[in-house]
């Protein structure tokens, strides 16, 4: 989940000391904070609370920014509040701390599944999203000032 600050090792997990000699126990803190944290974020889902679990998977994410698990559930959070963009962004940083493709794509279907079925209520049924965008031009004129 982390590097040795010093040298760049990566393969440190669970190591009180890196093999270039740099103590890693503040490392192993952290990392035992941010999966604490991790932890709050599902309760407060499981609580129904997104609000509140996007707060402790931004400070998740900030004390461990290689928790890809953490930016795929930050992801759902997002598509559950509607913010598609905050979502895939999301997905992007998942996808840039090597989450598996599998899971990345799963969670990829499932936002665009969640964006599709908003874009549908959201749309009246026999309108086009062409004739939709005509309709906000339509708004402009009724803006104007005095
Ligand atoms: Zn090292």
């Amino acid at each position: 989940m982390y590097s040795c600050p010093a040298c760049g090792n990566s393969d440190v997990a669970n190591q009180a000391r890196c093999k270039c000699g740099a103590d890693l126990t503040l490392l192993q803190c952290l990392d035992a904070v941010a999966s604490a944290w991790f932890n709050r974020a599902l309760s407060a889902l499981a609580d129904d609370r997104p609000g509140r679990a996007l707060e402790w998977l931004s400070a998740c994410c900030a004390a461990r920014p290689t928790d890809a698990e953490a930016r795929l559930v930050q992801a759902k959070v997002w598509a559950r509040l509607g913010r598609w963009r905050e979502a895939s962004d999301a997905l992007d940083r998942a996808e840039e701390v090597g989450v598996s493709s599998d899971d990345l794509q799963a969670v990829r279907d499932v936002v665009r599944e969640a964006e599709e079925k908003h874009a549908k209520k959201a749309a009246k049924p026999q309108r086009r999203r062409k004739e939709k965008k005509r309709g906000k031009s339509g708004k402009k004129s009724r803006r104007k000032r005095k």
